[in-house]
């Protein structure tokens, strides 16, 4: 053992592995590890972008509840980020990239103010989605005069709002102050998955089953409008597996939500899924998976939503790179229309090889999944990376 080594070992009681500080009080690994968003070059980055400046917005087609067609805007704030990736991180999530942290509530009335500027004040839309990558509501996150300022105008508008949230910050105090100021705003969570051990050691997602069901329930009683994200293909799951499982959770949760979007896995910079996928220990899902899981679950109460970001791309959901916008494009009018004729019609040779995968996966104990790059040669990509 190198003499630094031996020394910090020494040291470093009750415990001498070596690697603990001589402290008595626990200390994790996770601690111990400089995470990639505090990597000098990446606090260095976040900090060059201009407090005021959003991280974006953009217009898209919407469906509301009661199937009109309408449009919708999102806007992406830069705020001071998500109190669990302060504290953790979900596996896939990569916001970090796009906060910093010291904005302030005047920052973030600017950057509402350059969202009207950029949109003509909202103009053409009767839905705002405001996103903050993180909890909305959450005063850790975002100064409370803030929320409100938002909440309330949008609410005079008669705009009809989303934010998100994480399950166990819908408090019962929390959501009547919200249901206060805009009554039946839609809060968003992140529910990714409804199995408590997906969320544990696949998601790392902080909070259970259980307290998603209570937040529901908190929703629910303040009459607030309940949207739930699932996670199609979590990392350490196999393609055929991520397929089953997600049947079955919109089984689950579809009748206990107003809408479930479906998040199909994109690469995200920095994070532990980034990690697996540089390795070839993970790919993204196929977009034949996806039009599969909508055909079986087409006739589960609520609106489904899927939309698979980065469609078509090594880094988001694809197939073998001919088929890809058709069946991307399929995919995103059917979250609009709720049609499963929009999937009329599609084919492509790759399909027998998605085919072949999922029935592999689900006679194969490989936990990671046969599935091999679809956009290289097999031999190539049987090769260590
Ligand atoms: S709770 Fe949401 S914002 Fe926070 S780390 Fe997880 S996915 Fe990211
Ligand atoms: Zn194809």
């Amino acid at each position: 053992m190198p003499a630094s080594l031996s020394t910090m070992a020494e040291q470093s009681s009750p415990c001498s592995a070596g690697i603990m500080p001589s402290s008595t009080e626990a200390v994790k690994i996770h601690h111990l590890v400089k995470a990639p968003e505090n990597t000098p070059g990446s606090i260095r980055k976040r900090e060059s972008w201009d407090a005021d400046e959003l991280a974006t917005v953009y217009t898209t087609p919407e469906c509301l509840p009661d199937g009109t067609i309408c449009q919708a805007t999102t806007v992406i704030f830069r705020t001071r980020g998500c109190v669990w990736w302060w504290n953790s991180g979900c596996t896939f999530c990569g916001y970090f990239n796009d906060v910093r942290d010291d904005v302030t509530y005047d920052n973030l009335m600017a950057q509402w103010q350059s969202a009207k500027d950029q949109t003509n004040d909202f103009e053409g839309s009767e839905v705002i989605k405001v996103y903050t990558s993180g909890t909305f509501f959450e005063d850790r996150e975002n100064p409370p005069e803030w929320q409100e300022a938002i909440l309330r105008e949008t609410n005079e508008r008669g705009l009809r709002l989303i934010v998100e949230a994480r399950a166990e910050m819908c408090t019962p105090e929390k959501m009547s102050w919200v249901a206060n100021l805009h009554p039946g705003c839609v809060v968003a969570i992140g529910l990714e998955a409804m199995d408590d051990e997906v969320l544990k050691f696949h998601c790392n997602k902080g909070f259970s089953t259980k307290q998603w069901r209570k937040a529901v329930e908190t929703l629910r009683a303040n009459e607030l409008e309940v949207k739930t994200y699932l996670l199609f293909k979590p990392p350490f799951m196999s393609e055929g597996d991520s397929l089953k499982h997600c049947i079955e959770w919109i089984r689950e949760v579809g009748p206990l939500s107003d809408e479930v979007s479906v998040n199909p896995m994109n690469i995200q910079r920095g994070t532990i899924v980034e990690r697996l996928f540089r390795h070839r220990e993970y790919r993204p899902p196929w977009l034949w998976s996806l039009v599969e899981m909508i055909r079986q679950v087409d006739s589960v109460p609520g609106r489904l939503i899927v939309h698979p970001t980065a469609a078509g791309r090594i880094r988001g959901a694809h197939n073998c790179g001919k088929c890809d916008k058709h069946v991307a494009a399929a995919i995103e009018r059917y979250s609009v229309s709720g049609d499963l004729q929009e999937f009329a019609g599609l084919t492509c040779e790759c399909e027998n090889i998605w085919a072949t995968e999922i029935e592999l996966d689900g006679s194969i104990p490989s936990p990671f999944g046969v599935g091999l790059d679809r956009r290289m040669p097999a031999e190539e990509s049987l090769m260590s990376p």
